[in-house]
């Protein structure tokens, strides 16, 4: 169905602060998205989150491009049949670089991860919009984009992938999953 391709880069997060994160402009526009204010890994916050990115030195981003075969790139697919392509491919390696990085992390003591996008820990669905705290704030963590990071300049200037535009009921050619190790 499909193959991967692995990009990986470090940058200090002094620089990355300088050329790639604009929280107050990020942040504003998390208040279009759907989950902003239901899922405990998106903003809005209780914390400094430029704070947050300057207790750690280095961020090591790893990009993972999940390249669809032919048959399915482009293609036009019902919403159940998009359904059960993504989670066979994007939830799929999405879980494995989470669980990688999460080995990272104990590798580097003091190191964080930042998800490949939001939370989705809970199976029926964030608990935040019912007033109850995050059930596994041991292993929830937020993405790069929650934190004010552009992530489509991040992988085409530090990676050289460009975004693909989504068509509606289409397939992309690709997608593209961004995580990070802050250490
Ligand atoms: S682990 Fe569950 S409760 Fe915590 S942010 Fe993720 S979905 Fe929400």
């Amino acid at each position: 169905m499909y193959t991967t391709e692995r990009y990986e880069t470090t940058i200090s997060v002094k620089k990355y602060l300088e050329k790639y994160v604009d929280v107050e402009t990020f942040l504003e526009c998390c208040k279009a998205c759907p989950n902003y204010e239901k899922i405990w890994s998106c903003p809005s916050y209780d914390f400094d989150v430029l704070e947050y990115w300057k207790k750690y030195q280095y961020l090591d981003l790893t990009a993972v491009k999940i390249i669809f075969d032919e048959e399915y790139a482009g293609k036009e697919f019902s919403k159940e049949e998009m359904n059960r392509i993504t989670e066979a491919s994007l939830w799929k390696v999405k879980h494995d670089l989470s669980q990688e990085l999460l080995v990272k992390e104990e590798e580097n003591p003091g190191s964080i991860s930042l998800s490949a996008g939001s939370c989705g820990l809970c199976k029926d669905g964030c608990p935040r919009t019912k007033g109850e705290p995050c059930h596994f704030p041991h292993k929830m963590r937020y993405s790069i984009e929650s934190l004010g990071g552009n992530v489509g300049l991040t992988i085409s200037k530090l990676m050289g992938i460009e975004l693909e535009w989504m068509e509606e009921g289409k397939l992309p050619h690709y997608f593209v999953l961004v995580s990070g190790l802050l250490r």
